[in-house]
């Protein structure tokens, strides 16, 4: 008899455009996992009971995105050292005796993404991040242990970028800002991590903090250009990139601490590019 794969899922709201399942479909076909992972939309007065049990009925892990992450962070039992540092998860995984662990791979799928991907060292670099949300909150500590030369967040709101400073500012060179007090200096990286390009808007900040040398990186990503990429790339940049790279590095990320295997990842992101060139993402 054959063995029923072992269930894995993304949970969120919205989250039926998520491209996780094809992502991770893939991954588990090119290392001959024998899993399933589904969508599973879910609104946040449910989450913490239909992710108990999601685990109590055998289930084996989960991805957790949009609006979850801290609440993830808050139902699982551990969390990893980087977890507990960003206050999100991720990445929710059953251990023994029924314990949930919570991992959060969207700094680690970052990195990857600069370093391995696109050759973009972050290492005695000057950074800007835009945007003080959770995803900053994941990628920050993994962004300052390549001890950049400095991170500057700046957020809309200042006094949410000046906590999340608080909690990050023992780790490397890291201040907070609003977007009024950028100084007039260009950044080697500038990370867009607000979610103004899902609204088709771009943060309000001057056109100061790009020079011709500037890598723009938008952690959204679209069937083609975000605007945050239009608008860099207008004002001279010399590279600007949106974050499909991120999506598919952290879930190898979660897939191989899920699975003990890790999976290639350049023959998934060509295919991702080839679908929304397409128009079918
Ligand atoms: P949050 O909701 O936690 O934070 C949103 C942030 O965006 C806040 O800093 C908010 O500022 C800011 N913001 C929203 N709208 C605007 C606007 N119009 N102008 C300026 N700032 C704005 O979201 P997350 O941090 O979880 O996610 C941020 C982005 O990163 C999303 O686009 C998400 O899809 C993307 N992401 C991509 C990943 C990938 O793998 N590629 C992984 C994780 C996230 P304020 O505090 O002032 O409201």
């Amino acid at each position: 008899m054959n063995t029923p794969p072992d269930q894995y899922g993304v949970v969120g709201h919205p989250v039926a455009h998520s491209l996780s399942p094809f992502i991770h479909g893939m991954f588990a076909r090119d290392t001959e996992q024998n899993l399933v992972y589904r969508l599973h939309e879910v609104p946040p007065e449910r989450f913490r009971g239909y992710v108990l049990e999601f685990f109590a009925r055998g289930g084996r892990g989960l991805n957790v995105t949009l609006p979850h992450k801290e609440a993830a962070a808050s139902l699982a039992n551990d969390l990893t050292p980087r977890a507990e540092r960003a206050g999100a998860v991720n990445t929710l995984m059953l251990l023994e005796e029924n314990r949930i662990l919570g991992d959060n791979t969207d700094g680690a799928g970052l990195v990857s993404d600069l370093q391995n991907n696109l050759r973009v060292p972050v290492e005695q670099r000057r950074i800007l991040i835009l945007g003080a949300g959770g995803a900053t909150r994941g990628v920050l500590g993994p962004l300052l242990m390549r001890e950049p030369a400095q991170i500057v967040v700046a957020n809309r709101s200042v006094k949410r970028a000046q906590t999340l400073l608080a909690d990050f500012c023992d780790l490397g060179p890291v201040r907070a800002c609003g977007f009024d007090e950028l100084p007039a200096e260009a950044f080697d990286l500038i990370i867009n991590a607000t979610s103004a390009s899902l609204s088709g808007e771009v943060p309000e900040i001057s056109a100061d903090v790009l020079g011709a040398h500037s890598v723009c990186y938008d952690m959204a990503y679209g069937k083609s250009a975000t605007p945050f990429v239009r608008w860099a790339l207008e004002r001279g940049c010399a590279r600007a990139v949106q974050g499909l790279g991120m999506l598919v590095e952290q879930a190898a990320e979660s897939f191989e601490l899920w699975r003990g295997v890790r999976p290639q990842t350049a023959a998934v992101l060509s295919a991702l590019r080839r679908h929304a060139a397409e128009g079918r993402n």
